[in-house]
């Protein structure tokens, strides 16, 4: 299962973080879940419980936001964010565009006790 590879992942880099705080309880895990990243928000939610179930921070609050897409025209430089999969460019109608933001699922902060 893809999330439960993932939230393997998030809690591999949460462990190694805690490292550098010895003694500290892990608060609050905040992850940024593209919406473009394949996951399920909910599935990666309920893998990372699980991981933190067994973890020394049991009681660490999950926080998972989305992060909508965003694209960037090749052709002219504008940022949009399509509209569902329709991903020309509303200025030059180019359909050369790389995808800027929304692809990747990554830990954006923690809080510490
Ligand atoms: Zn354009």
């Amino acid at each position: 299962m893809h999330e439960v590879a993932l939230a393997q992942a998030v809690w591999r880099q949460v462990a190694a973080e805690m490292q550098h705080h010895p003694g500290r309880t892990l608060l609050e895990i905040r992850l940024t879940v593209g919406r473009w990243s394949g996951a399920d928000p909910e599935s990666l939610q309920f893998a990372l419980q699980v991981l933190a179930a067994e973890s020394p921070w049991p009681q660490a609050a999950l926080h998972l936001r989305t992060e909508p897409l965003a694209v960037k025209c090749q052709a002219c430089g504008r940022e949009f964010e399509p509209q569902e999969l329709n991903l020309a460019c509303p200025d030059c109608r180019s359909a050369d565009v790389e995808v800027t933001r929304g692809r990747n699922v990554y830990l954006e902060s923690l809080e510490v006790e």
